[in-house]
């Protein structure tokens, strides 16, 4: 087994999209960097995978080109209702589809490539006394960082040990994710309502559709299981029923998640720096969580180089700053994400929602921009 040294100036928790970007972008600046991962790369997760061209020249920055990796131009837009009323749209930035076992395999090597250290184990506690960390995980190691992020996602056993606000709160919500082969253009991405919840349907690498649902919980327990379930609550979209009757699974069943919730979050937690999911979960129905789980990274990355430069003078600043940055960035939008996502729940308030933008076009590309940025600055 490789040695690994045990202190580091960086110590990122969770290997998702924003670990990731935070240990490529770290260690392109020469940052000792440790990044812990629970799972091993590659592997699929349950997630719509389209992303905002948002991210683009940052992920250029990092040196890391998606169409390299097969990902798909998208650039138009549908919306259904439960009822099946459809509207179509031009995305007015447009995005990509591909897998996140494609895309967190190619960040992770390239994370490696920079110098940062991967490792595959479960932390399960964080100390911070004396202006340093100490993280310890499951197979019994321990190691020190001046710096520690958490990037580790929607819900965590973490966050149950830190006794978070969010995690007494109710997480009604359920995911389910899998891949097809079918027809399907390239260039959409469609999202469909069914009663108690939406898909999203769009192409990734390989030819590959992705069929992404998330439903309240409440709902889906009144079935006997998912294929019950599609038969008789999502296949009930006539798009849905389409799509699901006209392709052929490439997994060998469904990856499902639980207990996804949308509750606030606080960006720092115990000093350490919350990114991406951890800081705050934007409703998949905005299909922007991953862009900003990639924005949040550069926004901890560049304070983090600053702090360690001097430049941002002490760790109450770095923290303050960073608080401060997160919320100017990304509070709106949450708002603005669950304010849509709850109107769509509401059957008869999202059929006249769907009038109103059939007849009043240009409102659609307004209401996505309240729930996307610009293209990121470098
Ligand atoms: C149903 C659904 C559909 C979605 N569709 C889209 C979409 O189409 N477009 C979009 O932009 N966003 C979408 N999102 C949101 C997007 O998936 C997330 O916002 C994004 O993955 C956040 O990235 P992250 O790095 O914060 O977290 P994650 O990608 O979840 O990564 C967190 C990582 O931390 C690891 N981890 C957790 N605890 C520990 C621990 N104790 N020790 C070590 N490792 C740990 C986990 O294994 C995981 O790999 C969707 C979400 C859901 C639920």
């Amino acid at each position: 087994m490789k040695e690994i040294h045990k202190n580091f100036d960086v110590i990122i928790i969770g290997g998702g999209l924003a670990g990731l970007c935070n240990a490529i972008h770290l260690s392109k600046f020469g940052k000792k960097v440790l990044l812990i991962e629970r799972n091993e790369y590659p592997k699929h997760k349950v997630c719509g995978e389209y992303i905002s061209n948002e991210v683009l020249p940052y992920l250029q920055f990092l040196d890391f080109n998606p169409f390299h990796f097969g990902a798909v131009k998208i650039n138009r837009f549908q919306l259904s209702t439960t009822k099946s009323n459809l509207i179509s749209a031009k995305l007015p930035l447009g995005g990509f589809g591909i897998s996140r076992y494609t895309l967190d395999f190619e960040l992770s090597k390239k994370a490696i490539k920079n110098g940062a250290t991967i490792l595959e184990d479960i932390v399960v506690n964080v100390d911070y006394s004396k202006d340093s960390f100490l993280i310890e995980t499951k197979e019994h190691q321990n190691f020190t960082s001046k710096i520690a992020i958490g990037a580790f996602g929607k819900r965590s056993l973490l966050d149950v040990k830190m006794n978070r606000d969010f995690i007494q709160k109710k997480a009604p919500y359920l995911g389910v994710k899998i891949h097809v082969k079918g027809d399907f253009p390239e260039d959409l991405v469609a999202l469909h309502n069914f009663k108690g919840g939406y898909c999203g349907v769009s192409k990734v690498e390989n030819n590959a559709i992705n069929l992404c649902y998330i439903t309240n919980l409440s709902s889906f327990k009144k079935y006997k299981n998912i294929d019950d379930f599609q038969e008789k609550v999502i296949l009930k979209n006539q798009f849905l029923k389409e799509i699901f009757k006209n392709s052929e699974a490439i997994f060998e069943k469904p990856l499902t998640i639980s207990q996804i919730s949308f509750e606030t979050k606080k960006p720092v937690e115990n000093h350490i720096i919350m990114c991406g999911d951890s800081a705050g979960m934007i409703h998949p129905l905005c299909g922007n969580g991953m862009s900003m789980a990639i924005q949040a990274a550069q926004l901890s990355s560049l304070l983090i180089l600053n702090y360690f430069n001097g430049e941002v003078e002490s760790r109450n600043e770095l923290e303050k700053q960073y608080i401060r940055q997160w919320n100017k960035k990304f509070s709106f939008r949450l708002k603005a994400g669950h304010f849509i996502a709850m109107l769509f729940r509401k059957d008869k308030i999202a059929s006249v929602l769907l009038l109103i933008l059939k007849k009043i076009p240009f409102l659609l590309p307004i209401i996505i921009k309240q729930t996307h940025g610009k293209p990121m600055e470098i």
